[in-house]
């Protein structure tokens, strides 16, 4: 499989010689999922070319009816537009609906739109490898964005005791817990509310750590032994994971892992083979130095 760099559509060129893949957002060029998907590729032995795609606003449905016309086989589908994905797609998982985004797109046989969302798995998944328990345990989330509303129902399908999510925008946190169902051991509130509060478990699914600044959480919300999940990632340590540091958090991750296993699972779907995960994840550190 040949490497590219991201190219704008409408050119849009796919490889005649093999199964073609593609992830389309805006901004993509930072994206890793091509070289991930290349990974998984050589791992496992699969010919496939996965390149990515530039789309300009208001042109994904376009684009999406191009890439279907030149054959392609599957997207990958990232900010903004997970939510016209999830519009796009006529066969939807059961998942994909409660989240209403979509972030995994292929074809079937005859030419429908299957759309799954896999960050919810992807980032159970880390969360299991990382060994922070979910289950039984005082659970905050903080944000209430596209990457929340992607990942709360397999959350919740874990039952912890008692679910929070604090987002600046309350009432965006509240119509998230609506729209999924969750019962009462889920609650929505602001920050300032969290004072005085213990959880086991801290997921940050914020945008604002990527610009190096935390929401304001008051001190000692971390239980003693308490873990600290970021799902954004960088290559040297986010606020958050510092933050989580000085908090003597027992465990800290960011979110790369949960990154590979999102992908490993849109791999399976569109392959039929799940590559191993922690060996990439392994390469993809050592590739940031
Ligand atoms: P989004 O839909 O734009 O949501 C952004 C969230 O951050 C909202 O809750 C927003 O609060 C909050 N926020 C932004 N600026 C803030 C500020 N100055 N003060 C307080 N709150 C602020 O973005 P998203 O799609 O959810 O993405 C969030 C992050 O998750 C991104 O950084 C992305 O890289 C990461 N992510 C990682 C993975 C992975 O595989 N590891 C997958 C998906 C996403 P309001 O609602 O009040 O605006």
């Amino acid at each position: 499989m040949r490497s590219t760099t991201p190219v704008t559509f409408p050119d849009l060129i796919l490889d005649p010689a093999a199964d073609n893949y593609a992830v389309v957002g805006n901004p993509i060029a930072h994206s890793k999922s091509p070289l991930i998907h290349r990974l998984f590729a050589q791992q496992t032995g699969q010919r496939l070319h996965y390149q990515a795609v530039l789309v300009p606003p208001g042109q994904f449905a376009a684009a999406l009816d191009r890439f279907q016309e030149l054959g392609g086989k599957g997207l990958n589908i990232t900010l903004p537009f997970k939510e016209e994905a999830w519009a796009a797609a006529t066969n939807r998982s059961t998942r994909a609906e409660h989240c209403r985004s979509i972030n995994t797109l292929w074809f079937d046989n005859a030419g429908q739109r299957c759309g799954e969302t896999t960050d919810g798995l992807g980032l159970t998944r880390d969360l299991a490898r990382l060994g922070m328990e979910v289950r039984g345990r005082q659970v905050l989330i903080l944000g209430a964005g596209g990457a929340v509303r992607g990942v709360l129902a397999d959350i919740l399908a874990l039952a912890p005791s008692r679910l929070v999510i604090a987002n600046r925008t309350i009432s965006r946190a509240t119509e998230l817990l609506r729209q999924l169902g969750a019962g009462d051991g889920a609650q929505a509130c602001g920050y300032e509310a969290l004072a005085g509060g213990k959880f086991d478990l801290i997921i940050n699914g914020t945008s604002m750590v990527l610009h190096g600044e935390l929401p304001p959480l008051p001190a000692g919300i971390l239980a003693p032994g308490g873990a600290c999940y970021d799902m954004v990632y960088g290559n040297a340590p986010t606020v958050f994971c510092r933050w989580a540091r000085d908090q003597h958090a027992a465990l800290i991750s960011d979110g790369l892992g949960m990154l590979v296993e999102q992908a490993a699972e849109s791999f399976r779907i569109w392959r039929g083979v799940r590559p191993e995960t922690a060996v990439v994840m392994a390469q993809l550190r050592s590739a940031a130095g």
